[in-house]
């Protein structure tokens, strides 16, 4: 897999280009589906986190090969870009990497992220999953940062001038997630909004979508209804 790459599919409606720093990620989320993405053991792929061998050096030579400048790099699909208790240095070269040819990064995360935003600006985006309330998180989600602390960091982000956006994706606890974008809007540039994909869920979706749109139209926040959550909405 090349280091930098277009996302296909339902990963193509988080951004043009990709990078997948770590191994691994020590979340434990329960949904998570990156073990399967990658063909690896899952307890492998939660406690074996590091770099991607060679990573800055192999995204700097295709930065260079291919002449890829202008672009929003999304960081990561099947890793978080801040692995908690994990050194995260080769994030912050990811980052002066991309920068460096002239592309801007679209960060999502589960973890902190705030050692990094001296280098971001106001082409960057900052933003955070948020699926649940703290205890639902504490179980599906349980060694990742606290929602609360997402949120805070992202108030922190919004603060120093860089876009912010959130991915309600999965959506564990829709009415977590209708709080969120009524008390954080005054913080948050973009949300995009999905549903619980490959695990089953007794979540009327439809009626969820159609309570998020309202949200977000009543606090006046850009949104975007990811595909999957569409097409339950658009069921006769
Ligand atoms: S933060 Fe993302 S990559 Fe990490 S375990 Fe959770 S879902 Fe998987």
């Amino acid at each position: 897999m090349n280091t930098i790459y277009k996302p296909k599919g339902a990963a193509a409606e988080y951004g043009d280009y990709a990078v997948n720093i770590y191994t691994g990620c020590p979340h434990r989320c329960y949904y998570c589906f990156a073990p399967q993405v990658l063909h690896r053991d899952r307890e492998a792929f939660h406690s074996c986190v590091g770099p991607r061998k060679d990573i800055v050096t192999e995204l700097r030579r295709q930065l260079e090969r291919e002449q890829i400048t202008g672009k929003l790099v999304h960081l990561c699909f099947t890793c978080d870009p801040y692995p908690i208790g994990h050194d995260t240095t080769a994030t912050r070269e990811v980052i002066q990497t991309l920068k460096e040819f002239g592309n801007h990064v679209q960060i999502l995360t589960k973890g902190d992220g705030s050692r990094d935003f001296d280098l971001l600006d106001g082409g960057d985006w900052y933003g955070v999953t948020i699926s649940c309330d703290v205890p639902m998180a504490n179980r599906a989600e349980p060694c990742a940062a606290r929602p609360a602390d997402r949120l805070y960091n992202m108030e922190t982000a919004k603060c120093k001038g860089i876009n912010t956006w959130v991915s309600f994706e999965p959506v564990l606890d829709p009415a977590a997630v209708l709080d969120c974008i009524k008390g954080c809007a005054y913080f948050i540039d973009r949300v995009k909004i999905g549903k619980m994909n490959y695990h089953p869920s007794d979540i009327d979706w439809a009626k969820f979508g159609r309570e998020a749109v309202a949200a977000c139209e009543e606090m006046g926040l850009d949104y975007y209804i990811k595909d999957s959550l569409r097409a339950e909405m658009d069921k006769p």
